[in-house]
């Protein structure tokens, strides 16, 4: 089992993969994109001669839709229309957001529910893949342009501390984007290949990774040995970053000349200018003694020593979120080998100070910490590119493996290229009531509907007690030894019922159609979304259905006779669009269905409904 080089433009299995691999930085607040030249692993500039892309999409009424610089710039102007931090949403479900959906001013779809989050712009709904896709696919435009030849492959970036659904996601928006994602790599061991860390193969190294970037702060603890890297522990603050340090200044600023009082700090044009000129100051101080400015015949000013006194408290936030994982890895502070500086914030004195003396080592800042994250990208994909080849000797799965879910689609378990010997599970549950049987279905490679993959093998699990829809909690284990078996265990943890089998995967399939099992995948990425997002979204509406017509049933007594009506007819309407094959209609009315719903879910306090709506069915 080794890695197939294809050519994604011609179709053909290589012997010499020769193409280029990028390195993408896909960051909440800024993107990047990086290569490796003649002169070492260098970031790529646009036109203005900016490496940065804002992570965020702007869609015009008419349709045009726009990425980075140009779709900040409308982001106070046109809020509903302007997507940023969807990085927060990759792989998460409606409840896993309840508690930060007020920070967006776009409209994230109100549910409470295990759905997957979705984005409503007018008519039209995304996913955070889909939008993802678009930064990704103005990256690979990038750097098309300055290369002059096409890319398709590449190695991303994503915080430690990403579960598995959130790294499946940033994998199919890549393949979205027409990029064939080699690997995903965590952003502190990206930025420790960008110190070359991993060089010093005489003893274990323990790195600590300090990351504060517009809106999140991630500290990791790694240990590397023998050039493997392991995340010992992570920590830090999802709602912690730059952003806050900008806030602080709009507050003393706001605080000294009491800006409250005066309209034109009130309006958006206003606020929009405040916080620039706060970020202004900010950047002036990393530098400079001292920032002023006027502003609507105000003179702002402020010097080192008040930012220091009043941003104090996020300081310290860091620094505890610090101590903590330190804690974790079981560790002291000067067990630490090296300390790596990541994101635009760790340019500010008071964070290099507050780190370098927690750690009593300074910490490594030669590198532009905005650049350092694609920078170890790039290099971890010219090692994939065959620079070195120690690494291309780990055995790996050449293909996605992964099982049947409601509507025939993939359920990717196990992630191609992962190394082998390697284990994953998921849960699952059933979608009828009463279900006592389960029939599982294995399934290898890349598309998103199993019956363009191939099958490997199907078992029952049977004996489940009988139990209403969504109860039962069926845990799903791939296991791949160091020969490439693999065993798939199927268990009930409700009533521990349990079953499995094995599968030898690589027999019977060579490394040519093994290569074009690839490339069709690579070229039926957005149709296959597009059948993806139907089903789900046909899937998501038969529960809705089901559940709130249920609950009409169970409740009726507690509402009106034209509560009842209403609910009927909007489920009905819903139930005769399911067949329109028109994914954005059908989620349209699964949200007026749900929002008309919900004021009556509260009335009645013991809703089933959130019993039929628990877990992916299969
Ligand atoms: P992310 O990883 O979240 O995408 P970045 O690493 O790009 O974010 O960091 C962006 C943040 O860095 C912004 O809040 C920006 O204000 C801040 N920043 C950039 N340059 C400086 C500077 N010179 N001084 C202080 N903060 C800076
Ligand atoms: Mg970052």
């Amino acid at each position: 089992m080794a890695m197939i080089p294809i050519n994604l433009q011609t179709g053909e299995v290589q012997k010499q993969q020769d193409n280029v691999i990028v390195g993408i930085d896909l960051g909440t607040t800024n993107s990047l994109v990086a290569v490796l030249t003649d002169k070492g692993p260098m970031v790529v500039e646009g036109d203005q001669k900016d490496a940065l892309v804002p992570s965020m999409i702007h869609f015009e009424k008419e349709g045009k839709i726009r990425v980075g610089w140009s779709a900040k710039e409308k982001v106070l102007t046109d809020p509903t229309r302007t997507i940023f931090s969807v990085k927060r949403l990759m792989g998460k479900s409606y409840k896993d957001i309840a508690g930060f959906k007020d920070l967006y001013s776009y409209k994230v779809i109100e549910e409470d529910t295990d759905e997957l989050v979705k984005i409503q712009i007018d008519d039209k709904f995304y996913s955070p893949t889909e939008l993802s896709s678009m930064i990704l696919k103005e990256l690979k435009k990038r750097v098309e342009r300055h290369l002059g030849q096409t890319i398709s492959k590449a190695v991303i970036t994503v915080p430690a501390y990403f579960n598995d659904n959130q790294r499946q996601a940033t994998r199919d928006a890549g393949k979205l984007a027409g990029l064939d994602v080699l690997r995903i790599i965590n952003e502190p061991t990206a930025a420790s290949l960008a110190y070359g860390l991993n060089k010093d193969t005489s003893k274990a190294q323990k790195i600590a990774v300090f990351d504060l970037g517009g809106g999140t702060f991630d500290i990791s603890i790694l240990n590397i040995e023998n050039g493997i890297f392991e995340v010992l522990s992570t920590n830090g603050d999802t709602f912690l970053g730059g952003d806050d340090f900008d806030r602080t200044i709009m507050n003393y600023w706001a605080e000294i000349h009491k800006l409250g009082e005066t309209p034109y700090f009130q309006s958006d044009i206003g606020k929009q200018d405040l916080r620039l000129a706060a970020e202004n100051a900010k950047r002036a101080l990393t530098t400079n003694e001292s920032y002023s400015v006027m502003l609507a015949n105000f003179k702002l000013e402020i010097n080192q020593d008040s930012f220091q006194r009043i941003s104090e408290a996020l300081v310290n936030r860091t620094i505890n979120a610090c101590q903590r994982a330190i804690n974790d890895a079981q560790l002291n502070p000067d067990q630490i080998d090296h300390v790596v500086l990541v994101g635009g914030s760790t340019r500010m004195p008071i964070i290099k100070t507050a780190v370098s003396k927690l750690f009593g080592k300074p910490a490594n800042d030669m590198l532009d910490p905005d650049e350092v994250v694609a920078i170890g990208a790039a290099i971890q994909a010219s090692v994939l590119a065959g620079q070195n080849k120690d690494l291309l000797l780990l055995d790996i799965t050449p293909l996605s493996l992964g099982i049947e879910t409601v509507g025939g689609l993939m359920d990717v378990i196990i992630p191609r290229n992962t190394t082998i010997p390697t284990k994953a599970g998921r849960q699952y549950t059933t979608s009828i009531d009463g279900q006592k049987n389960l029939k599982i279905s294995v399934y290898q490679g890349e598309r998103d509907l199993v019956e363009d993959n191939r099958k490997l093998g199907e078992f029952v699990l049977k004996g489940i007690p009988p139990m209403p829809a969504g109860l039962p909690k069926i845990e799903i284990q791939f296991l791949i030894n160091a020969d490439g078996i693999l065993q798939v265990k199927a268990k009930e943890l409700r009533s521990n019922v349990e079953t499995q089998i094995q599968i030898n995967s690589q027999y019977g399939i060579s490394e040519e159609e093994m290569g074009k099992m690839l490339i069709e995948s690579m070229k039926n990425a957005e149709q296959d979304m597009a059948k993806r997002v139907l089903l789900e979204a046909v899937n998501e509406a038969k529960n809705v259905l089901l559940s709130s017509r249920k609950f009409v049933k169970q409740h009726a007594e507690l509402f009106s006779v034209q509560e009842v009506e209403t609910m009927n007819q909007l489920a009905d309407k819903l139930e005769l669009t399911i067949t329109s094959q028109d994914k954005d209609l059908i989620n349209k009315e699964v949200q007026e269905l749900n929002q008309y719903a919900a004021p009556l879910a509260h009335k009645a306090m013991d809703a089933t409904i959130q019993h039929a709506l628990k877990g992916k069915k299969i």
